[in-house]
């Protein structure tokens, strides 16, 4: 038998809607795994909720989608540990609370790429843009949950 899926989306507080667990998650657990079509950066265009997955590689979708309700958060709980497009717990997640990932691990050389963030952890970066935009110590604590081509470009 097929496993529940342990998510679905609601509507948040902060953000619109979003992504919430349905059951207990354990950290480590693999949780979902970003979809949509591929792309080069040539042909994504405004109406794509988009994110970059390598050099030249985006994962495009029209919305829709789970994952396009993710929402970004300071202190997330979910990470692409693993580097792929798969989202896996980074701590013991309960029922009912929302998921999350850290935007700028899935966002590099994005000129001028950034939002506001209302996320409300204690240590908010408030003014949120891509991987190149964080301070050395900030993408040392992310460099573990980053997909693949972004930990190669933080090695160099
Ligand atoms: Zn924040």
């Amino acid at each position: 038998m097929p496993a529940k899926p342990a998510f679905e989306v609601r509507h948040s507080d902060t953000a619109g809607h979003g992504v919430f667990a349905t059951r207990a998650i354990k950290a480590g657990e693999f949780v979902l795994q970003l979809t949509g079509e591929k792309l080069p950066s040539a042909q994504v265009g405004p109406q794509h909720f988009a994110v970059k997955v390598d050099q030249d590689l985006w994962l495009c979708s029209l919305g829709g989608r789970t994952d396009d309700y993710l929402n970004h958060h300071c202190r997330p709980n979910l990470g692409f540990t693993r580097g792929n497009v798969r989202l896996y717990a980074l701590r013991d997640i309960a029922a009912g609370q929302e998921l999350s990932f850290d935007y700028a691990t899935a966002m590099f050389e994005v000129n001028g790429w950034h939002f506001t963030c209302a996320c409300r952890a204690r240590h908010c970066r408030k003014r949120v843009g891509g991987f190149e935009t964080l301070s050395p110590a900030q993408k040392r604590r992310l460099h573990d949950r980053c997909l693949a081509y972004i930990k190669r470009a933080n090695k160099a």
